[in-house]
């Protein structure tokens, strides 16, 4: 057993089902007595109520300094002059992986209750998601969309999923592209992938058309174990992933730099539950586990998500959208009782 170390992260409470979820979270997590220190900070509609912006500046300076930020959903108002926060946080953190777990859940609703594990390891800070493209013609009916690819920004995603290959266990990676018509911007992304695998050996390695890739998905997602591949394929991709296995209650996301790491949900602040205490805790609380695997807990991690699992294995206090009973308190409760 790890002896708990002390770390201080960031923690966002968020919007709409945002603070009951991350309450719930926080049970857990003090439950297990990890000896994290909570630094509390406002971001979205909750920021701007109180100080009169999205994304304060003593928000940025908290995630600056501690390094890690574990984060509820925001609302991000709709309405010219309001660009999304989460696009904000990435672009002004350099968070350029994107690494979003699949895994089958038991007594979920879901096509594939058994049998997928995968990671999506998304590029996050290139691609087509530079910029908004723009009209070419003033009569409006020309639109040009302009892609970037680096050798720096391939090398370096790539990089991350071998590495997590290596520090989890698994043992396959697939370089998910388009490099037969994208000659330039996947051809390049593609060849300083194969640079980068050779530099693994241990590691399993294929290739696959991002067409190609999302049927395999669909039929045979068991002989997935990590993807890795540019923004675009990657945020559409990683959505499929998320569908395989039950969709958003259960579903978690890291987006990770070099100087910082935020994870969080992939679901939204649910405005139609809010206030209810019945959002389901669990995508938030898988999230945690991403976090404390980062922060090097690996024990810790796995206790948790065996707790997750023996939780819905006993269909013990699920909420409602699990076809449960319960409501995100009771739920996480009958998960601290487990992971403790
Ligand atoms: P949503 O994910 O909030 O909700 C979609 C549906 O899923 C709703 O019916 C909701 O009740 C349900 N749902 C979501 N999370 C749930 C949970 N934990 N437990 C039970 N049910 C859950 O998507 P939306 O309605 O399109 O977006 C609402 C708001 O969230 C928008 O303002 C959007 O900008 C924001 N959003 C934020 C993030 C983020 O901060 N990472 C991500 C997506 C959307």
């Amino acid at each position: 057993t790890q002896t708990p170390a002390q770390h201080t992260i960031t923690v966002l409470k968020g919007d709409g089902i945002g603070p009951e979820i991350m309450d719930a979270a926080l049970y857990v997590l003090d439950a297990m007595q990890l000896g994290l220190q909570y630094e509390f900070a406002d971001a979205g509609m909750t920021a701007l109520e109180k100080v009169g912006e999205l994304l304060p500046a003593a928000t940025m300076d908290s995630i600056r300094k501690n390094r890690i930020a574990f984060k509820s959903p925001l609302t991000t108002p709709v309405g010219e002059g309001f660009s999304s926060i989460n696009v904000e946080l990435r672009k002004r953190f350099d968070l350029y992986a994107n690494v979003r777990p699949a895994k089958s859940f038991p007594n979920t609703k879901s096509r594939f209750p058994s049998g997928v594990d995968l990671i999506t390891v998304r590029e996050n800070t290139e691609g087509a998601y530079i910029g908004e493209g723009q009209m070419l013609s003033e009569d409006g009916e020309t639109a040009v969309l302009t892609q970037k690819v680096t050798r720096r920004g391939s090398e370096r995603i790539v990089r991350y999923a071998f590495e997590l290959a290596r520090r989890t266990g698994r043992k396959k990676v697939t370089v998910v592209h388009k490099a037969n018509i994208l000659k330039s911007t996947s051809g390049l992304f593609l060849k300083t992938a194969r640079t980068v695998a050779a530099e693994y050996p241990d590691i399993q390695c294929n290739e696959m058309i991002v067409d190609n890739c999302c049927m395999q998905l669909v039929m045979k997602p068991e002989q997935f174990d990590i993807i890795v591949t540019t923004n675009l394929f990657g945020d559409i991709i990683s959505d499929l992933c998320a569908g395989l296995v039950g969709g958003l209650g259960l579903a978690p996301g890291a987006n990770i730099g070099t100087d910082a790491a935020i994870f969080e949900a992939v679901h939204g602040s649910a405005p139609d539950i809010a206030g209810k205490g019945v959002a389901n805790p669990c995508a938030l609380l898988l999230a945690a586990a991403q976090m404390l695997d980062h922060l090097g807990m690996t024990d810790k991690a796995a206790k948790l998500r065996e707790a997750i699992i023996a939780t819905l294995e006993a269909k013990d206090s699920l909420t409602p959208d699990l076809g449960g009973e319960g409501n995100t308190m009771s739920f996480a409760k009958a998960i601290a009782s487990r992971a403790v």
